[in-house]
């Protein structure tokens, strides 16, 4: 098949460090192969964001649009708990959103993903109801960041083991426009969806829950636990329980395939430039 534009049409990248702002991030993408990649928005474990740098965004804008990367995915920090039993927790999760909201402006059109939250031992229905009144404080009609609730593996309290439990999240949400899912195949065969023996019968359970309209990004990765272990330990590509087999169904799936996929596996540099690699010739009819 040909094509006119010389955009490809496979979005891939993985998850890259920020330390050197968003220009570094955008060169290091071109260099292993990448068009697009995904970072966090601050310390994963602390909480502390560097200002933004006004040179460092135009530079990046400009490079990317040059070079063709994107959307770019911001992943809010892990501890970041909007649903944490303790008001000074929650509170402070609340302000990071909105921060990490309002910055992701100064890039707009992208891409923020976050984990919904651990209930801790207040229950899923409160856990819910809480992560829905901070994204009701935090997504403005205004905004041109798209949200994603992440799929999670079910670890421990985690909210988003199951299509349901996201879905009664945005049903709760007001502003409903800028917000979706983002899809990691290492948790929701974690979480006891197969992925991997019923790959369609997966995405019409998604598709019937949630919409397969609100599904916009997909952390590509492979598992180190069987099926519905709960554990989340992410494998490198075509090394897990899920397998190469698993992962090209999902990157060439009519309903996923025009997605941005993300490598979020135990990799530095030189492995993920051989899984984008591996990924790209497994890509059919690009
Ligand atoms: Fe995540
Ligand atoms: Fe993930
Ligand atoms: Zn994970």
């Amino acid at each position: 098949m040909t094509t006119t534009s010389k955009t490809s049409d496979f979005r891939i990248g993985c998850h890259l460090s920020a330390s050197e702002g968003y220009l570094s991030m955008a060169k290091t993408a071109v260099q292993i192969g990448a068009n697009t990649f995904q970072f966090f928005t601050r310390n994963p474990r602390g909480g502390t964001a560097k200002p933004i740098d006004p040179e460092d965004v135009s530079a990046f804008l400009e490079y990317s649009e040059q070079n063709d990367i994107g959307p770019i995915l911001a992943h809010a920090s892990y501890t970041l708990n909007l649903c944490a039993a303790e008001d000074r927790i929650r509170e402070f999760a609340r302000y990071t959103l909105m921060d990490d909201l309002f910055r992701m402006e100064f890039t707009p059109g992208n891409l923020y993903n976050l984990h919904p939250g651990s209930h801790v031992q207040q229950g899923v229905e409160k856990g819910i109801e809480l992560i829905a009144e901070a994204l009701n404080a935090a997504i403005t009609e205004e905004q041109t960041t798209w949200v994603l609730l992440e799929t999670m593996a079910g670890k421990g309290t985690e909210i988003g083991r199951t299509f349901e439990e996201l879905r009664s999240i945005i049903d709760r949400v007001h502003v409903k426009d800028r917000l979706g899912v983002c899809l990691d195949t290492c948790h929701v065969f974690d979480a006891g969806y197969d992925i991997k023996g019923n790959t369609d019968q997966v995405l019409e359970t998604f598709d019937r829950v949630i919409g397969l309209d609100r599904l916009k990004a997909i952390h590509i990765n492979d598992t180190k636990n069987p099926f519905q272990s709960h554990k989340d330990r992410h494998e490198t590509i075509g090394n897990g329980y899920l397998g190469i087999e698993t992962l090209r169904k999902v990157i060439n799936h009519p309903a996923l395939r025009h997605l941005p996929f993300y490598l979020e596996t135990p990799n530095e540099l030189p492995g993920y430039a051989s899984e984008i690699a591996l990924l790209k010739t497994e890509r059919t009819g690009a």
